[in-house]
């Protein structure tokens, strides 16, 4: 079966009161972006409350889908059978052969559910489903009907136009990019960072990204990672500028300056100032970060508390409260788990002490730093000296 059309369904856009325009027109437009570089031409509109994709021609089915499938706002796309209305008898015909091209194993139960948009077509929704009913169970006598857990929901809407359909593709979720301002992720080459800044995306939030490098302890192969899963997680998040920070001569003063078990502490604390600033330069409301509650001695409680202290925008930890498992399963699916796992140094494993301080004083952490008499200047110049990086369109 070849479909022309597509219906959208959208969840929690379709609650946001005087909103609500708003919303799907940014949806419409993301779609219509989203649906750019696939082969074919599209038409995506609002219609009575709905969102439709109407292929304009010849187009690759499954390319359009996962283009689809990339759009956050979106909860379920429908390949859509349209067609004017000419008579029921023609309505009948169609459907009995959609459900015949659709399900050619026919093994399955069914069950119609018509709406009636239009108040003057001859027959009411029961009508309609009951003889739509009789006729694909004519057609086909291997079905069944189910009207309490069908297999197979077949809808019919009588609008302008007939709308078929009764397969709904998973979308991924969320609310639409820019209905909810721009945020600075930490992305580093692990596996945490890029889901943290896809979770946060899938709020509707632009991204922009900040990674620190520290050549030449960490390589260009490092850095290419951090790009590279930039480049993955852009197309769900949108364009990324990804602001790669100089991070060498600050952390080597930290490293010659305080004690050891103190270093992961300190630079994760000049990395968030850091970013800080590089957010409020780009119109960030928030910082997003891939910490998670006790899963290494910088994320304890306590390490938490000393990080946080130095920012005052706020920080997003989208999976505190997840496992690496979940996270893991999260990275699979969104496709950054292979390279997040490739074995390239990271500039928080560089100098690393054996014993970390995992419940850090913050009275102790403050009055290291101010043996740091460099910092400031290091400070400006790291961030004066920022490459950035445009990935994602
Ligand atoms: P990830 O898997 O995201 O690298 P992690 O488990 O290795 O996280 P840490 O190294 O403690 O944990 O980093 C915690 C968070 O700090 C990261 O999720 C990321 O947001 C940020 N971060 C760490 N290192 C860097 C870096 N070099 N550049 C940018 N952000 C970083
Ligand atoms: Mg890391």
């Amino acid at each position: 079966m070849t479909y022309q059309a597509f219906l959208i369904k959208y969840a929690e856009i379709g609650i946001k009161g005087k909103n609500r325009y708003m919303f799907e027109d940014t949806l419409v437009s993301r779609i219509a972006h989203a649906l750019r570089p696939v082969e074919g031409q599209f038409e995506v509109y609002k219609s009575q409350g709905r969102i439709y994709v109407k292929a304009l021609g010849p187009y690759d089915f499954d390319e359009a889908v996962d283009a689809l499938q990339h759009v956050f706002g979106i909860a379920g796309i429908c390949p859509l059978l349209q067609f004017p209305d000419q008579g029921f008898e023609d309505l009948c015909q169609r459907t009995v052969a959609y459900m015949g091209e659709t399900y050619p194993d026919r093994r399955r139960t069914f069950k119609v559910m018509a709406r009636r948009a239009n108040k003057r077509y001859p027959l009411d929704s029961n009508e309609i489903n009951s003889r739509v009913g009789e006729a694909v169970l004519e057609a086909f006598p291997e079905m069944r009907v189910d009207v309490h857990h069908p297999d197979v929901l077949l809808n019919i809407e009588v609008r302008e136009q007939i709308n078929v359909y009764s397969q709904v593709i998973p979308g991924a979720g969320g609310m639409p990019l820019g209905t909810n301002g721009r945020g600075m992720l930490l992305l580093s080459g692990g596996i945490d960072s890029p889901v943290a800044g896809y979770m946060v995306s899938r709020r509707g939030v632009w991204i922009d990204a900040v990674y620190f490098h520290a050549p030449p302890y960490t390589s260009e192969r490092a850095k290419q990672k951090v790009v590279d899963l930039a480049r993955i997680i852009s197309r769900y998040t949108g364009p990324i500028r990804l602001h790669v920070v100089n991070f060498t001569d600050l952390q080597l003063h930290i490293y010659e300056t305080c004690p050891h078990e103190e270093l992961t502490i300190l630079m994760r604390r000049y990395m968030m100032r850091i970013a800080q600033r590089l957010a409020e330069q780009n119109g960030c409301q928030a910082l997003i970060t891939g910490e998670s509650i006790g899963q290494v001695a910088s994320q304890t409680m306590q390490s938490l508390a000393a990080t946080n202290d130095v920012c005052t925008l706020p920080v997003f930890r989208p999976l505190i409260a997840f496992d690496k498992q979940e996270i893991v399963d999260v990275a699979k699916r969104i496709g950054t788990f292979e390279t997040s796992i490739q074995p390239f140094e990271d500039c928080c494993t560089i100098f690393v002490a054996k014993h970390p301080v995992t419940k850090p004083n913050l009275n102790v952490i403050r009055r290291s730093e101010t043996h740091l008499t460099q910092a400031d200047p290091l400070m400006e110049k790291a961030l004066e000296t920022v490459e950035v990086i445009s990935v994602g369109e």
